[in-house]
């Protein structure tokens, strides 16, 4: 069945602990060089959306800066044919602040983050040393903004998994290819 709508309307993310687990390995590597870093959350997605890949854009057409992030929009095309063959959709953007800073959106990521119904921009403290997803920053972009996901609203919309199959992945401009051991 196609699926008309190319933004459903989600209610529910299924997140496994394993791809938390992923995604701060990889933002710990620029945080130790004192670098901002990120990934990006990739599953199926409709009213309840499943995260069923870490994907973790290095090299070119990625900037990891001290206070900066960014991915290019040849990553992101890359990244997003990857996973419409998988019939994946991006559902998630996670990137660090350094020491010091708060793990909320800055409005430097307010401009320049993927603006797209639904996704969720996930800001992790510490450099990445923080490993309490409670204390990271939760958004949804929704009616043209980056709105603030509250604790409340986690506890019923985000549904931490421990059993999903979780890939590991590393994109550039020219696709993606998996991690080893992960
Ligand atoms: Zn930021």
């Amino acid at each position: 069945m196609v699926n008309a709508q190319p933004y459903p309307v989600i209610d529910v993310w299924e997140l496994d602990r394993s791809a938390i687990g992923a995604t701060i390995a990889a933002v710990q590597r620029p945080g130790r060089e004192g670098k901002e870093g990120g990934v990006l959350w990739i599953g199926t997605r409709g009213q309840t959306s499943a995260v069923r890949a870490v994907v973790i854009p290095a090299g070119e057409g990625v900037v990891e800066a001290a206070d900066f992030w960014q991915v290019t929009p040849e990553v992101f095309g890359a990244v997003s044919r990857w996973a419409s063959e998988r019939a994946w959709s991006l559902l998630g953007i996670c990137h660090t602040h350094g020491d010091g800073i708060p793990a909320r959106l800055s409005p430097q990521d307010r401009a320049h983050l993927v603006r797209a119904p639904g996704i969720l921009a996930v800001v992790i403290g510490s450099a990445g040393r923080e490993d309490n997803p409670q204390r990271w920053g939760w958004y949804e972009f929704t009616s043209g903004a980056y709105r603030a996901i509250s604790s409340r609203e986690r506890q019923r919309r985000l549904h931490l998994t421990t059993d999903a199959d979780i890939g590991v992945w590393a994109a550039d401009r020219r696709g993606c290819r998996p991690v080893a051991n992960s």
